[in-house]
């Protein structure tokens, strides 16, 4: 029986556990924390601090996977590389785990080494660093930690505002202290989506995009597909594909691109594993984002008919309002908005802004699909305890 150690429990972990359960494969779920929602539907759990070196080392050794399939950023990912020249496999790579773990390997690779388009950058490790960074790439413009997800001390500095406040908050919100933060020019987008794209045994293969809406640089919601002239979708297809290529191994990579009112694309990030905004293709697609990073991962054909939409979908996700143990009521209702299906994540605790479901749905069209997508998430309260 092939066995994957997932590095990362979550919500999309937990989605890539069942899909890999759906092929025989035996998961070893860890995470730092325990009763993750990857461990409730995995055989096997491992509780550990997967940034520490020597402990993810251990685990590595003591449950021998056939393949280590990282589903977060934050992991001693040196070690990684260590492992991986041992010959353990990293899923896709450990190379791309590294660059990027941080928003500097990969913006670094993107602009530096492979030539796309970005947003003006500058990255900051102090405050006279940070100023003349601001005053280089003028504002608006958007300050984040290089280290953060779920828009964690990220802010926009606007003409006329406080600087300072950017750089504190970037600072206190970052995952890892003392790391560099990156100010980028603010880009007037017109829209954002995310490029699912796969790397497997037959080549690449680039899903329909992904439409999202961020709040705070948190996403909130997201369909598929998003309409696209044929122009900036053949760029965006163009760079996702060079991005992929480069970062190379298998499996699915969320490219987050900016289209701006003239069609311009420009690249932003990208996961090497399945997207948050991605969770529309629950139900969007016949195989899910997490089905074919499976399918990828175990050199498994992906075919043109997996990544198909037949009808405008959307997400709307959950979020907690309190802090304590989650229960959840209105699933009734919810369930009785046409064509809605809603994935409760069993996290053990909610606390403000932290999501803890998402609502899907299909409609006729993308705003049908939205509307249904938000009508059930909003059905859905949650109390604690
Ligand atoms: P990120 O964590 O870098 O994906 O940023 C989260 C969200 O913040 C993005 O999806 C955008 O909506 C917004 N954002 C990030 N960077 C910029 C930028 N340079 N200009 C405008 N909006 C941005």
């Amino acid at each position: 029986m092939t066995r994957i150690l997932l590095l990362g429990s979550g919500e999309l972990g937990r989605e890539v556990a069942l899909e890999a359960a759906r092929l025989g494969v035996d998961v070893v779920a860890a995470d730092r924390y325990d009763d993750a929602p990857a461990m409730r539907v995995s055989p096997h759990r491992r509780v550990l601090d997967m940034t520490d070196p020597v402990a993810l080392r251990a685990l590595v050794e003591e449950v021998r996977p056939d393949l280590v399939v990282p589903e977060v950023e934050a992991l001693a990912t040196d070690e990684l590389l260590a492992l991986e020249a041992d010959g353990v496999r990293v899923v896709p790579t450990a190379r791309a785990t590294r660059l990027t773990m941080d928003r500097e390997g990969i913006r670094r690779l993107a602009a530096e080494e492979l030539g796309l388009p970005t947003s003006p950058y500058r990255f900051a490790s102090s405050v006279e660093e940070f100023t003349k960074a601001v005053a280089d790439i003028g504002v608006p413009c958007v300050v984040k930690p290089v280290m953060s997800s779920s828009g964690k001390g990220q802010s926009t500095v606007q003409p006329g505002g406080d600087p300072l406040a950017a750089w504190t908050y970037a600072r206190e919100g970052a995952r890892v202290k003392d790391r560099p933060v990156i100010v980028e020019g603010f880009v007037d987008f017109a829209y954002e989506v995310t490029l699912l794209t796969v790397r497997h045994v037959g080549g690449v293969t680039v899903c329909p995009p992904v439409g999202h809406v961020q709040v705070d640089g948190d996403y909130r919601e997201s369909w598929q597909p998003h309409p696209m002239s044929e122009q900036a979708l053949a760029r965006g297809t163009e760079i996702a594909t060079a991005v992929v290529e480069s970062l190379g191994g298998h499996g699915l990579f969320g490219v987050e691109l900016f289209v701006t009112a003239t069609d311009e694309v420009l690249f932003s990030e990208v996961s090497p594993r399945p997207h948050d905004t991605g969770m529309v293709t629950m139900v969007s697609q016949a195989t899910s984002e997490f089905a074919l990073h499976v399918r990828a991962v175990l050199g498994l054909p992906v075919r043109a008919d997996d990544v198909a939409v037949d009808r405008p979908s959307a997400s709307a996700v959950v979020l907690g309002t309190e802090t304590g143990t989650p229960s959840y009521d209105g699933l009734a209702e919810a369930l009785a908005v046409p064509t809605a299906q809603v994935r409760v994540f069993g996290k053990p605790t909610s606390h403000p802004g932290r999501r803890l479901a998402v609502a899907l749905a299909q409609g006729d069209t993308l705003d049908e699909a939205r509307e249904r997508a938000r009508t059930a998430a909003a059905a859905v309260r949650v109390t604690v305890s």
